[in-house]
């Protein structure tokens, strides 16, 4: 989204117009920013491309261009089988693609996006790629070694977001607390939030994307520091049982993480911690599955989501063997997620009667979907809001939460 962001900016700063997935149809060119880490995003990027290059054929665009991880990793093969694209571009040919439109790159330009998110909420990459050798991951292939930004460059990008309106500011990177090791030789994230926190009119910043092997422990004393740092921590742990955990190469143990899980929560009592697991890597035994389970419930981590392993060649887990069918590694994804469930519910219980400060995303279907400083966008709970009184979409309430369920509240304003 960061990337395809970019591209309209430098795009509309070249005098042409540009429209994230345009509604109206009345576009003659169209430019399929692709994924390639797993099985069902390739399917869904080929699908894509697929939709646009039959419109192409029945006279209802002129050129189609594809660019991004698919592109970058399968350039060779897509070349043959879908020779119908005009032209395909890797994930740092930019400059070249703008080239196609008769544009120019403009450097002054780096950080100038055409957003496609609400107005008041921005994605913000503060590096690209990942030096990390996890077995089952295709995003070093396709993305390359960690390159971090200057915290120049990141705070100029912050602060131009905040001009455009922009309250909250969620930092991504394939793995953020390797920010700074690259350019300053050393972990530079607590340094970058303190900058970041400084800026007037960002009210809301939030972490994505967490390596947990030697996590930078000062960053939580910032965010305890800081009242515009989210309490809140998205860390992919992709599994707990130790088995598991070499085989995928995650440089840490299930004692490591259940440490530093109480240490965090030590440091910033009511964090929210959100994680990402993966079900079924080759030779997950049930033992493994019911060691997750337990895991989950002794932990009660406040939002999960789960993937199902995806074969990927050119990673090393490809040499080992795919021992489950879709069939079982969606099984175990949904009874995985049936703990969780529970665990959410009873969390969420948790909150009715609580006072939280809510930013507004969207009014939908007559009610307002606002999110806490413990929600991402999309991810995580959303707190339904039913009020007679027009709300500002963008603006932040305090809401009374009236009722719970799985995974979103209710409440009403106060
Ligand atoms: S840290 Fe994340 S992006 Fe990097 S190799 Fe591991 S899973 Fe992939």
């Amino acid at each position: 989204m960061v990337d395809s962001e970019a591209l309209g900016g430098q795009l509309s700063a070249n005098g042409i117009d540009v429209i994230h997935e345009n509604k109206k149809t009345d576009h003659n060119i169209v430019v399929v920013n692709t994924c390639g880490f797993i099985d069902k995003a390739k399917e869904e990027s080929v699908n894509t491309i697929l939709q646009q290059v039959e419109l192409k054929r029945r006279g209802k665009l002129d050129k189609v261009y594809v660019t991004g991880c698919l592109s970058e990793r399968y350039r060779e093969n897509l070349l043959q089988e879908i020779p119908e694209v005009d032209a395909w571009f890797g994930t740092m040919e930019l400059p070249l693609m703008l080239k196609q439109f008769d544009a120019d790159y403009k450097a002054e330009l780096v950080g100038e996006r055409l957003l496609s998110t609400p107005k008041h909420y921005a994605y913000l990459k503060i590096a690209e790629g990942c030096n990390r050798t996890c077995s089952f991951c295709a995003i070093p292939l396709m993305r390359g070694n960690h390159v971090s930004k200057t915290i120049e460059e990141v705070i100029a990008e912050a602060k131009r977001l905040v001009k455009m309106g922009v309250k909250e500011i969620m930092l991504i990177a394939q793995e953020l607390t390797y920010y700074g090791l690259d350019i300053y030789k050393k972990r530079a994230l607590p340094d970058l939030l303190k900058h970041l926190s400084d800026i007037e009119g960002l009210h809301w910043i939030r972490l994505h994307y967490a390596y947990p092997s030697k996590f930078p422990m000062e960053i939580l004393d910032v965010m305890k520091e800081r009242d515009n740092i989210c309490n809140y921590l998205d860390m992919p742990l992709q599994h707990i049982s130790d088995n598991m955990l070499k085989a995928m190469k995650r440089q840490i143990t299930r004692s490591e993480i259940t440490d530093l899980i109480a240490g965090i929560r030590d440091r910033v009592p009511g964090i929210c911690i959100r994680t990402t697991l993966i079900a079924g890597f080759p030779g997950e035994t049930r033992d493994d599955v019911e060691d997750l389970k337990q895991f989950l419930t002794d932990t009660r981590l406040d939002r999960v989501g789960i993937f199902t392993y995806s074969h990927e060649e050119n990673t090393t887990a490809y040499e080992l063997e795919d021992t489950l069918t879709s069939e079982e590694k969606e099984a175990r994804a949904q009874e995985i997620m049936e703990v969780q469930q529970e665990i959410s519910y009873e969390i969420n219980q948790e909150k009715i009667g609580n006072t939280y400060k809510v930013l507004i995303d969207k009014k939908e279907a007559g009610r307002y979907l606002a999110r806490t400083e413990f929600d991402s966008v999309e991810v995580d709970n959303e707190v339904v809001i039913h009020s007679k009184k027009p709300l500002p979409i963008g603006d932040f309430v305090n809401v009374k939460i009236t009722k719970a369920f799985d995974y979103d509240l209710e409440g009403e304003v106060i």
